[in-house]
This record gives structure tokens, sequence and C-alpha cells, in this order.
């Protein structure tokens, strides 16, 4: 009734129809989403949001290929299209929707996101085929600069995947598929090894290895990496104990504390939990944490880091240069050690400019009284103009790779 378009329910039975009509004929599927509608109706109301939908109803029906297919609005900002495939009217509508909703007299920049079902067959019901195009729709990376995803069999066993991953972490970590690597942090002054980074892996029982690259960002979307971290913070403390109880010197091990973890109520009683149960103190373990995690939540990272920091652990500030944080807020973070990103080493020692760069950060690093690390060093080119540039500690494949604990 607000759009004049069809529901969700009377376009899937239109589609039976059209394909039962023209069986062999290839189509689309597409599903168009506005980004920041909630928005819109959240600052402006629920009218305003009702008065958009209604003009953008208006233009579709409007568009010169509208009659070629069917049009639907299933809930609030999502439509539906069908459309004979050699209209390829995906692109058409991308640029007439951005139009639209360019010249929309709201002072919020709106987007239209597509995700695309494209079949040459009525292999499956309308409805899932809409559910298919939405996926394509809600997976970043596929959504490329044009906002427009596409359904594809890749696009499907990569959701399978990761739905795989997440259903089977708990039987992994019953079964200690999870390990510990550990990849030394070094003084390059004297070869010294002065620590040591905890890094996870997943032996997979069918899948094989799984690099953290790949599940560690999917357990974050999920809210589901605070059980694994934990696992790998219990090998650590266990890996200390046994060091101890060995009689070798004590050097600390760097546990990484994903975002997500700061957000756990729990995580001072979980670390102080460890400690107690292994009988270790605070500096047996340095807290990994990247900088994103400073700059997007810092009203409520900030106080959880102090308070960890003023129990005794010392923090380290993970991916340093790759989060924005403004220098002047550099001064007055929680922080013991910067750990530079190692992208800052790509064009280094080669590139003046690269140089310039990396000394600098070590300057701010001195003037501040931080411990500068410098991460992804890899030839003795690098570890050279480093010392000279008067960087003392690195970690990098010059050095070694991460290796199992033992
Ligand atoms: P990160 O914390 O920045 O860890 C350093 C990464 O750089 C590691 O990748 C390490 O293998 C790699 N690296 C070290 N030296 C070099 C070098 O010289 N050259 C190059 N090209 N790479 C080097 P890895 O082990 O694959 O881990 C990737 C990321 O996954 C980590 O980046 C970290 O963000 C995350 N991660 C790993 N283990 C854990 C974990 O237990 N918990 C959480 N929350 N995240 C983890
Ligand atoms: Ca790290
Ligand atoms: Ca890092």
């Amino acid at each position: 009734m607000l759009t004049g378009l069809y529901r969700a329910p009377a376009f899937y039975r239109r589609v039976e129809q059209a394909l039962a009509a023209a069986p062999a004929a290839p189509f689309e599927i597409i599903v168009l989403d506005i980004e920041y509608y909630t928005l819109v109706c959240d600052v402006f109301g629920k009218r305003a949001g009702a008065l958009l939908l209604q003009a953008l109803g208006l233009h579709l029906i409007g568009m010169p290929d509208a009659h070629c297919g069917l049009m639907a609005r299933s809930a609030d900002d999502i439509f539906f299209f069908y459309m004979p495939a050699e209209v390829h009217f995906v692109q058409k509508l991308s640029a007439s929707v951005s139009d639209f909703l360019d010249s929309y007299p709201l002072p919020i920049r709106m987007h239209a996101l597509l995700g695309v079902y494209a079949a040459n067959s009525a292999d499956i019901p309308p409805a899932q085929m809409c559910d298919r195009a939405r996926l394509a729709l809600n997976i970043r990376g596929t959504v490329r600069e044009d906002r427009i995803g596409y359904y594809d069999h890749a696009l499907q066993e990569h959701l399978l995947r990761e739905h795989k991953l997440l259903d089977d972490i708990p039987d992994s970590l019953l079964n200690g598929d999870f390990r510990m690597y550990l990849q030394p942090k070094v003084d390059m002054l004297t070869g010294e090894v002065i620590g040591a980074e905890a890094l996870v892996r997943w032996l997979h029982p069918e899948l094989g290895f799984i690099p953290p690259d790949e599940f560690i960002p999917l357990l974050e979307r999920d809210l589901s990496v605070y059980p694994v971290d934990c696992y790998i913070w219990e090998e650590a403390c266990r890996f200390q104990a046994q060091r101890r109880a060995a009689g070798l010197a004590p050097l600390p091990v760097s546990i990484n504390v994903s975002r997500c973890d700061l957000y756990q109520p729990d995580l001072p009683q979980v670390l102080d939990g460890l400690l107690k149960k292994y009988d270790l103190t605070p500096r047996d373990l340095h807290l990994e944490v990247i900088e994103r995690a400073y700059t997007e939540d810092s009203d409520r990272i900030f106080p959880v880091l102090s308070a960890l920091r003023a129990s005794g652990f010392c923090i380290e500030i993970d991916d340093f240069g790759t989060g924005a944080s403004s220098l002047s807020m550099v001064a007055d973070l929680p922080v013991d050690v910067l750990k530079l990103d190692r992208s800052f080493l790509s064009g280094f020692p080669d590139c003046p400019r690269h140089v310039e760069t990396v000394r600098c950060m070590v300057r701010l690093a001195k003037a501040l009284g931080l411990t500068l690390i410098i991460e992804g060093v890899e030839t003795a080119a690098q570890a050279e103009k480093l010392c000279a540039l008067g960087c003392q500690y690195a970690q990098g494949y010059y050095y070694s790779r991460p290796r199992p604990a033992e």
C-alpha cells in the first residue's frame, strides 16, 4: 500500500508464473537495500522513512525498464526485483537509485546496496533465490565499489565453510585442535630473545591447517573469539609454568587480546584466575591490543586497559600505525610498548621516505618513554638499518617464523 509495489508473497507467486511461462530464459533476482535508512528513521522519525520509501517506490515504477520484470518491497527498505538477464537491469538500477538518493532532500547520505542472484533455471523456489541475493548483499568483500554483490558458487562455498568453522569450534576446543605457536621477540643488538608472541593455529581434523587470518576475523564478527583466546592464554600460562619448573629464566609471553575480549566483564577475573592457577605474575604475560581498539571505542576501552595495566600487565599496542590514532592521543594511551606494524617495512630500507618515517616513529616512541618493537623484519639489511636508526627490538621471519610452542 505504501509504495504501490507487490509484497513478498505475491512477488514469489508472480515470479513462479513468469518462470513457468519462459522456463529457459536467463534472469536475475536482485535485492536492494538502502544503507542508513534506519538512521534516517531514527533521526527524522518513522514518517520521514515512510515518505522516502513511497517516493522511491514511485521512482522505481517510473524506470524505463520497469515493465520488463517484477518489483516488490519485502521489509522496510528491502526491495526485490525479477528481471530478464538481457535487460542488464542491475547497473541501471544502481545508477538510478543512487541519483534518487543523492538528490533526496535529507541531510543524511544514503547508499543503494545491491545483491544479485543470476539464474538460468527455476531449480529453486523464488524465496530462496531472494535469500541468496540477500546473502551477496550482506557479505563484506563482495560488495565492491559499485556496491553490487553477486551470489555465486564461490560465495556459497565460502559461506558454508564459515558456517562449518563456527560450528566446529566447541569440539576443536575440547579436542585440542587449536595450537599455540610462538614467535620470538629479539634484541637486534645482541640477538638475544626477549620474549615471544603467542599465535593461534587451527589444525582442523578435516580441513587441515587454518591460519588465524582466516578464522579470527570471522570469530570476531560472530563475537565468539573469547573462548578461543582464553584457551590460548591458558596454553601460554601452562608454557610459562613449565619453563619455570625447568629452571629457565623468566621471559614474557605476549598474548593477543581481541577488541571483543575487552568488552567481556569477567576479563580481569579470567586473567587473574589463570595467573593464580599456574602460580604466575602479571609480568609473565604481556597483552597485545590492536591500535584500532583504542580509536574505535576509547571511552569504554581506556578504563579496561588502564585497570589491567594498574594490576601489573604490560600493555602493547599492536599493529601501531594502522589505526589512525591521532598523535596527540598516543601520549595519553594506557600502554607501555608500541608494536610498529609490518607495513612500515614494505619499502624499507631502500626507499628514503620509508626510512624517514621509521626514524620518526623511533623518535616518537623515545620521546614518550615507550618501548618500540618493529614487526615483520625479514632481511639482514632491514635489521642493520633499523639498528642504525636506534631501534632495538624486533619480531620477524628474519629471526624466526612462529613455531610450535615445544
Ligand atoms: P599479529 O598479532 O600482528 O601477529 C603477527 C603476524 O605477523 C603473525 O601472523 C606472524 O606470523 C606474522 N609475521 C611475523 N613476522 C613476520 C615477517 O617477518 N613477515 C611477514 N610477512 N609476517 C610476519 P599470523 O600468526 O598469521 O597471525 C595473524 C593475525 O591473527 C595476528 O596478527 C593477530 O591479529 C591474529 N591472531 C593470531 N593469533 C591470535 C590469537 O590467539 N588471538 C587473537 N585474538 N588473534 C590472533
Ligand atoms: Ca599480535
Ligand atoms: Ca601486529
